[in-house]
């Protein structure tokens, strides 16, 4: 991210609009008002919903009970933001942009009163919308999404008014993992129903399938390469089982978390240029492209992937903050980019810890890339040392060149944030082979002499110079 201070602006005050006030719509707004005063540049902000700047993060584990307080997971409140001078529009809907005249349309949602409200630039943080699927009962009572805290109230409602036992969760990727952790730690027993191979699709099948055997030992029924057909309701209307082709899990309560799509229903109607994966599509300073005075980011827009140097679309709120920052700078007359990401996720489900970062083999093969791997286990700290737990590595490079691709990592504490040092590699550009004598951090508490991840980056420099995979 490159940013320099705004420059000095005089002249009749504009207005800037903001629509959404999460993650990349109120860090936006922030940043601009730091860097411009109220005289300077009126800032308008809408949300619908009722919270800013809050962690959806945060959910899976206000829902399992490691957070007591809805509140905790809220950064700044609507006061908060209006005592910084942001005229903050709660619970009101922007219905449609109106790129040729710089005006978008409010509803309030609770009167239903309608009125145009003009621009000299805008940003749309309009986020991310969760799928849901197209089958009977997905509306029942007890069935719930995760994407809102409105959403995380009704689930703690659910358990703690059905005082159920059987949870089943849809989906298999970290927001279906990490919410089959919560419901453990709120007692229940859980099945997750997911139509890939292997939990976890953003690792590879051999690692997703460390983390399916490892769920299983955490008691966990893993059903796996199954689609779910219906939601079935009981004579209460409530849920009572998920069905799939060939079974019916019993379920008290169900979560669905099936993945998001970009919620860019208002840029599609206003024209705004929108990616083979439905996100909108920016410069590097996040300036939607072909639009001199509008600006997008957040779970709304595509990113470059600096490694396969394809646009993709990926919804995370670390992403969503650092464009907040770099639209606030640029919309308040200041320069900054934003200039990709290399795909790190980290995640865990009890003790487990799931990391990646990079490419997985199979967006290799789509880039053209050659590539060989290597797979190693170690231990988080020196084997003689207390309380040491192994991990898997898996290393991507590419062939005859060496150049780091992607690194996936599944073990138990202190497993997953060691992806942090491959992301650094990629970002760098770095080989497998100058991974090997990276001057890592070494003590018997804390590591093996050789790091797990530069052991791994030693096998993967093996296979390249052998020329095998
Ligand atoms: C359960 C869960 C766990 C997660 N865990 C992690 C994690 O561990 N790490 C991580 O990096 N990311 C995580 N994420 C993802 C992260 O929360 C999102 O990437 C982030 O919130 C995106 O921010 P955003 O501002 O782009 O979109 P959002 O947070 O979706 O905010 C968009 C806002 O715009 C509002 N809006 C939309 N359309 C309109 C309109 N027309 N008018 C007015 N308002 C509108 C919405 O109401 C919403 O408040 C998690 C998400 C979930 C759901």
């Amino acid at each position: 991210m490159n940013m320099s201070a705004a420059r000095d602006v005089s002249g009749p005050r504009e207005r800037l609009v903001v629509i959404g006030g999460d993650a990349a719509g109120m860090s936006a707004a922030s940043q601009a008002r730091r860097l411009r005063s109220a005289e300077e540049l009126e800032i308008v902000a809408f949300e619908r919903g009722h919270f800013t700047s809050f962690s959806a993060c945060g959910i899976p584990y206000w829902v399992g009970g490691d957070v007591d307080d809805r509140d905790q997971l809220i950064a700044r409140s609507p006061e908060e933001h209006r005592a910084r001078d942001i005229d903050l529009r709660m619970r009101t809907e922007v219905t449609e942009i109106d790129v040729a005249r710089g005006r978008v349309r409010a509803r309030d949602v609770d009167s239903g009163d309608e009125y145009w409200t003009s621009y000299d630039k805008l940003v749309i943080a309009t986020g991310a919308r969760p799928i849901r699927p197209d089958m009977p009962g997905t509306d029942a009572p007890g069935v719930h999404g995760v994407q809102t805290l409105d959403d995380g109230q009704a689930l703690i409602d659910t358990l703690t008014r059905t005082r159920g036992r059987r949870a089943v969760v849809v989906g298999a990727g970290y927001i279906g993992v990490e919410m089959a952790e919560a419901l453990i730690n709120r007692g229940y027993e859980v099945t997750v129903v997911n139509r890939g191979s292997e939990p976890m699709s953003t690792l590879d099948p051999d690692m997703g399938r460390l983390v399916h055997e490892a769920m299983e030992g955490l008691g966990i029924t893993m059903v796996d390469d199954t689609e779910v057909t219906k939601i079935l309701t009981g004579e209460d209307g409530r849920v009572r089982a998920v069905a799939t082709e060939d079974a019916e899990y019993p379920a008290d309560v169900v979560v669905l978390g099936i993945g998001v799509r970009p919620e860019t229903t208002l840029a599609r109607a206003a024209g705004l240029p929108l990616g083979d994966h439905g996100g909108l599509l920016t410069d590097l300073a996040m300036r939607v492209r072909g639009h001199e005075n509008i600006w997008a980011g957040g779970d709304c827009v595509e990113v470059l992937d600096l490694v396969s140097g394809q646009e993709r679309h990926i919804a995370l709120g670390t992403h969503a903050n650092k464009h907040g920052q770099v639209i606030g700078t640029n919309a308040a007359g200041g320069y900054a980019t934003f200039p990709g990401v290399v795909g790190t996720a980290v995640s865990k489900v009890c003790d487990l810890e799931i990391a990646r970062t990079g490419l997985r083999e199979k967006d290799a093969r789509r880039a053209g890339l050659q590539y060989v791997t290597a797979t190693i286990e170690s231990t988080s700290r020196a084997g003689y040392y207390p309380n040491s737990s192994s991990m898997t590595v898996k290393m991507l490079a590419e062939r005859r060149t060496g150049r780091l691709l992607g690194v996936q990592i599944v073990g138990r504490e202190g497993a997953g944030k060691r992806v942090d040092i491959a992301a650094v590699a990629l970002t760098a550009g770095m080989t497998v082979e100058q991974m090997v004598s990276l001057d890592l951090g070494y003590a018997p508490p804390f590591s093996p002499v050789w790091d797990p991840v530069l052991v791994a980056a030693r096998k993967a420099t093996k296979a390249v110079n052998a020329g095998t995979s």
